[in-house]
């Protein structure tokens, strides 16, 4: 029988090593094959504690689910596969410039950068 900290343990390695935003319904998935009567309702759950600790941040994603990856404290760039709708992190090359530069009068507070395309795997099928 695996304990709920387990369980809270699995989730989180899931996202830290999934290397790319996992959506909740794919880290249930991954977390699943090691807890294998894990409940959505658990993983979300876990999700939001994660997200409240601050180790794990939403990426949101215009018209899907919002996506976790782990917190790291670094800027990501992020790609959007428009064939297998999956998000992958990707290298911040931009530092601390924004893509664009605010108008007078806007205090700029951050800024997100998400690239799209089609990722290896879909170029390849
Ligand atoms: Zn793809």
């Amino acid at each position: 029988m695996i304990r709920k900290t387990q369980q809270g343990k699995v989730v989180s390695d899931v996202i830290e090593h999934a290397g790319r935003p996992l959506t909740p319904l794919e880290v249930h998935e991954l977390a699943s094959q090691k807890i294998p009567r894990l409940g959505i309702a658990t993983t979300y759950r876990h999700l939001r504690k994660l997200t409240e600790g601050q180790q794990v941040v939403g990426v949101d994603y215009p018209g899907q689910p919002p996506r976790y990856e782990w917190a790291d404290g670094k800027d990501k760039v992020h790609f959007a596969c428009r064939s297998c709708d999956k998000l992958f992190a990707l290298e911040d090359t931009t530092g601390d410039n924004p893509p664009a530069k605010a108008p007078k009068g806007f205090k700029v507070q951050g800024f997100e950068v998400m690239l799209y395309g089609i990722c290896p795997q879909c170029e390849q099928g």
